[in-house]
């Protein structure tokens, strides 16, 4: 994946010189200072708001962030824009998630004649892989992208688990370094912080979830994006859709959820931050269960929000769920 680093770093660098040198220093004696490439931040581009977060974290001063999917929009059925295309153009790094979550992304690279450098967030986690008599189990339709037929049953949703966010923040911070190694000491220390965090909170969620009883641990989903939370803090999310949110469950799928709800009398209902909540409170009135709260899956919430930050997104979701599954 950095096979043309090089290339693309002189690039990035050049135009950046040629930047500098439009505002006003324009002796070519001034150009071959290393002071000059440092003066202006990297241009980034995030996919969406949760890599968009983590990319400021990291990336501190020294990048310029531009998030195509922002806080509050569903991720799924994102349609790239013109302005997403301008934006791509004019970018040093662009950092996906990978997984098969950004489908459209490879062409509209190519349409915006992108030649930066591209960072895959995922690189290195374990894939959630869903095997299709598990999802028959759960009574929920396949929502797969029909774009990626093959790499149908991977699951993209990897940074719910914190232990993956770490292995992100490393390929963040390391593809940052390559692309811009005068300020490689930045980003390796804001990502040893940050990674920090992430393992303390990680133990801490772990901890207050261990004091759920196990039969009490079960939370229905509008969409099959919490598989890696509920792998790391032992929680069964059971999702009435697929793994794309834009699918719609079938009225067979809904009734076969309500009657193993109504059966076993001990699953919680959350709706998700950005995708509808009619599914959700058609099963609370039909089963008598209640609606615990919001949880974001693919989304954070505008930066000032609890949930605006990466880290503030977990807090939020495992506090929710602490506090509607406590008995
Ligand atoms: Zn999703």
């Amino acid at each position: 994946m950095f096979s043309n680093g090089g290339a693309v770093l002189m690039q990035a660098g050049f135009a950046r010189l040629r930047r500098f040198c439009a505002i006003g220093l324009s002796t070519f004696a001034v150009l071959g200072a290393p002071l000059s490439v440092a003066a202006e931040p990297l241009k980034v581009v995030a996919s969406f708001s949760i890599l968009g977060d983590m990319v400021k974290v990291i990336g501190g001063e020294n990048v310029q962030v531009t998030t195509l999917i922002g806080p509050n929009v569903d991720a799924h059925s994102h349609e790239p824009t013109a302005s997403d295309s301008r934006v791509l153009a004019d970018a040093n790094v662009v950092v996906m998630n990978g997984l098969g979550f950004e489908a459209w992304m490879p062409r509209l690279m190519r349409a915006s004649g992108f030649k930066g450098h591209e960072i895959v967030a995922s690189t290195g986690v374990t894939p959630r892989q869903l095997d299709h008599d598990h999802d028959h189990d759960h009574g929920h339709s396949h929502g797969h992208d029909d774009k990626a037929d093959g790499a149908a049953s991977v699951d993209p949703h990897a940074w719910q688990d914190l232990r993956n966010g770490v292995k992100y923040a490393r390929n963040i911070a390391n593809g940052l370094s390559r692309v811009d190694p005068v300020n490689r000491a930045g980003y390796q220390a804001r990502a040893d912080i940050y990674v920090t965090e992430m393992e303390k909170l990680h133990n801490e969620i772990r901890q207050s979830l261990a004091a759920i009883p196990a039969e009490r641990r079960k939370v229905v989903t509008p969409h099959d994006a919490f598989g890696y939370f509920g792998q790391a803090y032992d929680i069964t999310f059971v999702p009435v859709a697929g793994l794309a949110s834009d699918a719609e469950p079938s009225a067979r799928d809904i009734a076969r959820l309500i009657r193993e709800i109504k059966k076993t009398k001990s699953a919680a209902l959350f709706t998700e931050k950005a995708l509808s909540s009619r599914v959700i409170n058609q099963i609370a009135r039909e089963t008598g269960a209640k609606v615990g709260g919001t949880l974001y899956a693919d989304t954070l919430d505008v930066t000032d929000r609890p949930a605006g930050t990466y880290l503030g997104m977990f807090k939020w979701n495992a506090g929710q769920l602490i506090f509607s599954l406590k008995p």
